[in-house]
């Protein structure tokens, strides 16, 4: 069973040499009155809230992110040198096949989505919303990473729930062509607003507008005032902002929001690698403009999950709604597809194939 173990707690960018591959053997049977599921792990999925995990436990973050458990910290915990072998691969979610189940709801052969082992084979434990079996296979299993996964909920949940939308609003969203940020631009154009999204590269750019059908969108990268450029894409200003990147950006936008706008915090990655957090200046916007900034979740909204699937599932049918994905092949890839989503490599969802089934 390969797994991908955690070295120790990082600080600045991480390394792929912070994440180790080893070999380990795994009994692929359940030992007798077991209530867990054994499953083999098909796709992985890349997601930046892995580099909080990967950070110093900080009471902070880990109210909504658990911090890893680290190989260093697992051998002193042990103490004793017969231990010192135990390793745990790191969290992280995925779509798996169940090879063995002692689990009432689960039997030989299910697909599910939900956390697993960083590793070919994970035995997990059902909790309150960790997994969800798969009923719909009309539709690429690796969307359960994704589009049909956490972040197709994020965007769901972030855009509907915290933005309020309504017809006609003019729509921000920064890392537009990502995971999250692809399909909250095509569910503002569903729902009639304006939409422009920022991204990192020309590729990026012209995804945004030719793919996703954002009305327009820019490069972040070769704009030296952001808040210049988000002046030309909405001289009237941006009733809502779809917050994933944080920092300079979040300054900018909150002098050009609107009177009574809303801006949904759900990532803040250009500050995930950063000791300490880039000020933001421009706070007394938030009283002048009346403006609403909540930050949220993923995981406070799943009890909305199958409403989710009733929504999204007849326009992905219908080819209204589309998604990229950016597809590493093996599971060696998976640390430098993790690692490439700080700088911007992934072009779309951010995944790995473990095994075709
Ligand atoms: P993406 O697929 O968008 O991948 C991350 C992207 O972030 C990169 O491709 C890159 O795009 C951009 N990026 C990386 N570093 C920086 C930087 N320093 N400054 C600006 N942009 C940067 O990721 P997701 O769609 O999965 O996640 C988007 C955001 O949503 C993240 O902040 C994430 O933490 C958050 N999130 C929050 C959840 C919640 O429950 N609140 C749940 C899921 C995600 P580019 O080339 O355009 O720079």
């Amino acid at each position: 069973n390969k797994q991908i173990i955690f070295r120790d707690y990082v600080s600045g960018f991480p390394r792929e040499s912070d994440l180790n591959i080893t070999t380990t053997t795994i009994d692929l049977r359940l030992p007798e009155g077991s209530t867990s599921v054994l499953v083999k792990n098909l796709y992985l999925s890349c997601d930046p809230y892995m580099r909080i995990c990967m950070g110093k436990p900080d009471p902070l973050s880990s109210s909504l992110v658990p911090p890893y458990k680290t190989d260093s910290n697992m051998k002193r915990m042990c103490m004793l040198d017969h231990f010192s072998d135990i390793k745990l691969p790191i969290i992280g979610l995925g779509v798996s096949k169940v090879i063995d189940s002692g689990h009432p709801d689960y039997k030989k052969g299910d697909l599910l989505w939900g956390l697993v082992g960083w590793e070919e084979y994970s035995v997990i434990t059902l909790t309150h919303y960790s997994h969800f079996k798969i009923q719909h296979t009309d539709v690429p299993l690796s969307y359960y990473t994704g589009l049909l996964g956490m972040p197709g909920m994020t965007a769901y949940a972030g855009f509907y729930e915290i933005c309020s939308p309504k017809k006609g609003e003019t729509v921000f969203v920064s890392a537009a062509s990502g995971a999250v940020g692809q399909l909250v631009g095509q569910f503002a154009k569903l729902m009639g607003c304006y939409v422009v999204g920022s991204a990192g590269s020309k590729e990026k750019v012209d995804l945004l507008k030719t793919k996703f059908g954002f009305d327009d969108a820019f490069n972040y990268k070769e704009e030296k005032d952001f808040s210049a450029a988000l002046r030309r894409y909405f001289p009237e200003g941006i009733d809502i902002y779809f917050e994933n990147v944080g920092g300079k950006m979040l300054d900018a936008v909150l002098i050009n929001m609107r009177l009574h706008g809303r801006v949904a915090v759900c990532g803040m990655i250009s500050q995930y690698n950063l000791e300490d957090p880039e000020g933001v200046h421009n706070l007394p916007t938030i009283l002048y403009k009346r403006i609403q900034l909540q930050g949220f979740g993923v995981c406070d909204f799943y009890d909305k999950y199958s409403k989710f699937l009733d929504f999204v599932l007849p326009y992905i049918r219908e080819g209204k709604i589309t998604y990229v994905e950016d597809i590493a092949e093996g599971f060696e890839s998976g640390p430098s597809a993790l690692l490439g989503l700080f700088e911007g490599k992934n072009v779309g969802k951010q995944l790995f194939v473990v095994a075709h089934e």
